[in-house]
């Protein structure tokens, strides 16, 4: 269970009980939900059941004295994606904050290292280089291969968004936005494994965090950036969505001349016996000699956690041509595996002083399992509803501000996401996975619609037909 421990610092850390109260201030006791070890860190490796459920194991909170706990205006737990963008941007608005991170950089996530147009344009807005000299192997657009069928799509070109995307490992990836962070003027704390939360007694509000060295931390509000396990949010009471969807993946590295591949190719066909999975393979040329190879499932499929994710993977290369060097003497890393928490699988995003960013708030994308750009995007949101809300005098305005976080989500994700339930779920049936594959990838007009939709790379205003279509589609559908 975690200790309650009063607050300390500067006296506006934790509003008064009635301010909490008139506010609605009622998250739930880090005492009421239970502290639990998870399985899913960076770089680990999970089973399908283990991506699916929480698993429950009480930690204890440090006994450390308070006094020695280091304050700032919010502290950020966890310093991937999310956590880099949220920290990069509330330092910019000048405010003091601290990232935990429980590993140290450089190190390695588990991930295909692809990224879209989208997360070129999140990127660009916080000013991260991304030279081609640097290091930032762009791409074009998409091959797409199933049903009998291949195509080549360029990445739409749009106002809204770059014409490109780009690979980069995780392991350099992570670093370049942590480092980014700090130079904005954010503290990160590497190697501070966060174990628990200090929850307010008097308030039931979060104020700071334990890591398991004992150190304590404390702030004015806090960030669960900590991916999809998510310690925080679990001891926090907040637990995964049964009723949304969620994705496991493999990947590995291979040399292999396909290394310098000037598009991202999915294969769609991955054969589970006779029935047609709803998933996909990928082929993501790294420009280093390597190639990022994995695939993905959605847990609508009827065998999903029984199915051997390796062995998928080496049935479906077994069937490459062999010049490519998908072969076990040219694996450079062991396969390992992860989840996908999607279309908002945890909420709700904010509660009693915690902010949810990223995959801890489920932010993947149900259409094609992209995370990278909505955790960029969520710590941009994120960081500009606190920036507002610490700008308020009183406790009751800052909380007022705090609670347009789940809606502002919404707003951005909701809709879109609501359709993404609806796709999982029908691709789910073999039988309507295999007349997509079968009948719209030989037809480009067709295919073009699809990357659109399934990318959400549209023209925020204007726009195409199909643009027009999908922002009206994604808007009239209500957000879950
Ligand atoms: C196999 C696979 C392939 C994928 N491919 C792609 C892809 O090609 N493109 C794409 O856009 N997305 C992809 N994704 C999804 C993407 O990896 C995630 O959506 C993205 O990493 C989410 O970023 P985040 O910052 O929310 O979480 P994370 O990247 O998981 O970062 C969480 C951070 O918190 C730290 N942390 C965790 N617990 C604690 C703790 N207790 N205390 C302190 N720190 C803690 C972790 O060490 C980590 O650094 C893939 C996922 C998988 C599993």
């Amino acid at each position: 269970m975690s200790e309650q421990v009063p607050p300390v610092g500067p006296p506006d850390l934790a509003p008064q009980p009635e301010q909490a109260s008139a506010a609605g201030g009622s998250a739930p006791a880090a005492g009421s939900g239970r502290a639990q070890v998870v399985t899913a860190a960076a770089g680990d490796a999970v089973s399908p059941s283990s991506a699916s459920s929480d698993h429950a194991s009480v930690d204890r909170a440090s006994t450390a004295s308070p006094a020695a706990a280091d304050t700032a205006d919010v502290i950020v737990v966890g310093a991937g994606p999310a956590g880099s963008a949220v920290g990069y941007y509330l330092a910019s608005a000048g405010l003091d904050v601290l990232m935990l991170e429980k590993t140290s950089f450089p190190r390695e996530k588990v991930c295909g290292d692809g990224l879209t147009p989208r997360a070129v344009k999140a990127l660009t807005a916080m000013g991260v280089p991304i030279a081609e000299k640097d290091g930032w192997l762009r791409n074009k657009g998409l091959r797409i291969i199933g049903g009998g069928g291949r195509i080549e799509l360029d990445w739409p070109d749009l106002s809204s968004y770059p014409g490109y995307g780009m690979v980069r490992q995780r392991t350099d990836f992570d670093q370049i936005l942590a480092r980014h962070a700090e130079k904005a003027g954010a503290r990160l704390i590497e190697r501070a494994n966060v174990i628990s939360p200090i929850v307010d007694d008097r308030t039931g509000r979060i104020s700071g965090v334990t890591t398991k060295d004992g150190r304590q931390f404390r702030g004015r509000l806090v960030v669960a950036a900590d991916g999809n396990s998510s310690r925080l949010s679990i001891a926090m009471g907040l637990h995964k969505r049964d009723d949304r969807p969620l994705g496991v993946a493999v990947r590995t590295y291979y040399t292999s001349p396909r290394h310098d591949d000037d598009y991202l190719e999915a294969w769609l066909d991955l054969w589970d016996g006779r029935s047609l999975l709803p998933g996909y393979g990928w082929i993501f040329g790294m420009g280093d000699g390597t190639s990022n190879v994995g695939l993905g499932l959605l847990n609508t499929s009827t065998g999903f956690g029984e199915i051997d994710y390796r062995d998928l993977l080496r049935r479906w290369l077994a069937a490459m041509p062999a010049e490519w060097g998908f072969t076990e003497e040219n694996r450079t890393q062991p396969v390992r595996g992860a989840a996908l928490p999607m279309g908002f699988n945890r909420t709700p995003h904010y509660t009693g002083g915690l902010l949810l960013a990223g995959d801890a708030g489920g932010m993947v994308n149900p259409f094609n399992g992209e995370g990278i750009a909505y955790a960029l995007e969520a710590g941009e949101i994120a960081a500009r509803v606190i920036t507002q809300a610490l700008a308020r005098p009183a406790a009751a305005g800052r909380e007022r501000v705090l609670k347009t976080y789940p809606q502002q989500l919404k707003d951005a994700y909701g809709g879109y996401y609501t359709l993404g339930r609806i796709f999982v779920d029908l691709i789910g049936k073999p039988s309507i996975m295999q007349f997509c594959t079968r009948h719209g990838v030989k037809r480009p007009a067709v295919m073009r619609f699809t990357m659109k939709l399934l990318g959400n790379l549209t023209e925020t205003r204007g726009g195409d037909a199909v643009d027009r279509l999908l922002n009206a589609v994604s808007k009239m559908t209500p957000a879950a």
